[in-house]
């Protein structure tokens, strides 16, 4: 198996993976989505509330906005040594306290631990006239995204990776996009891999068709949460090693 990185930024990660099957492509994908655990708020306390929005969707804003985190300093509570009460070591706690008339926006969210913050400071929570004030203390926990979207680590997606061929006697497709297919050279080439988004999974141009290898993968990972793009990679791994080496040990007490 071999990765090849295609183009990085700090949101957004495009790779090629060679030399493996759909089915393990496609756990990486399921994982990366719903699986990984992330950092959102969860619980909310609110000492005082004269908004014009109920306490409950003011929970729920909260619990949306993505929180820069560092994997290492979070357990899950469930599997933290304080045995599901709440310590620093599964909580991250945030305070608001403000007086309107002003808006509210996320960088209004005080951290109480150091290394988290939300990936934005202009998020707008709620608008506060004159007279209305908000004081709550938030809670975020780490969760995974098969449980709620709030705790959604990524987008990703993968399409097979395009491969040329000499067209044979009578085939027939659609043309292949501006740009996909060099066919200048003495060899016809794949140009640029982003164009090869084909719908059918094949085109032609100059006498050569273009089609999908089903052994390479085109992986796209966009964050949707506080973690980057190569760290969701990485921990969708560890996430599959988790359960891969879990598998084992009950194999080996059958
Ligand atoms: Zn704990």
């Amino acid at each position: 198996m071999d990765i090849t990185i295609i183009s990085k930024k700090a949101d957004r990660l495009e790779f090629l993976l060679e030399g493996t099957t759909p089915a393990f492509a496609n756990a990486m994908r399921r994982i990366m989505v719903a699986e990984i655990p992330v950092l959102s708020v969860d619980e909310v306390d609110f000492h005082d509330n004269t908004s014009a929005l109920y306490d409950e969707v003011l929970a729920q804003r909260l619990g949306l906005i993505p929180i820069v985190f560092d994997p290492k300093d979070f357990n899950l509570t469930s599997e933290c040594s304080c045995k599901g009460k709440g310590c620093s070591n599964c909580e991250a706690v945030f305070i608001i306290e403000k007086k309107g008339p002003c808006t509210v926006y996320s960088g209004d969210m005080k951290a109480a631990n150091k290394g988290t913050k939300p990936t934005d400071p202009r998020f707008p929570i709620v608008q506060l006239l004159e007279k209305q004030a908000l004081k709550l203390e938030a809670k975020a926990r780490l969760g995974l995204g098969v449980r709620h979207a709030k705790h959604q680590a990524a987008i990703a997606s993968y399409q097979y990776y395009p491969v040329v061929r000499k067209a044979k006697d009578g085939e027939k497709y659609e043309r292949c996009p501006d740009g996909l297919l060099n066919t200048k050279g003495a060899k016809p080439a794949i140009a640029d891999v982003t164009k090869a988004d084909l719908e059918g999974g094949k085109c032609m141009a100059d006498g050569y068709v273009v089609e999908m290898d089903g052994s390479k993968f085109q992986f796209r990972v966009e964050t949707v949460s506080g973690l980057a793009p190569e760290d969701i990679v990485t921990l969708a791994a560890k996430v599959l090693e988790a359960r891969a080496d879990e598998f084992a040990k009950q194999a080996k007490a059958l």
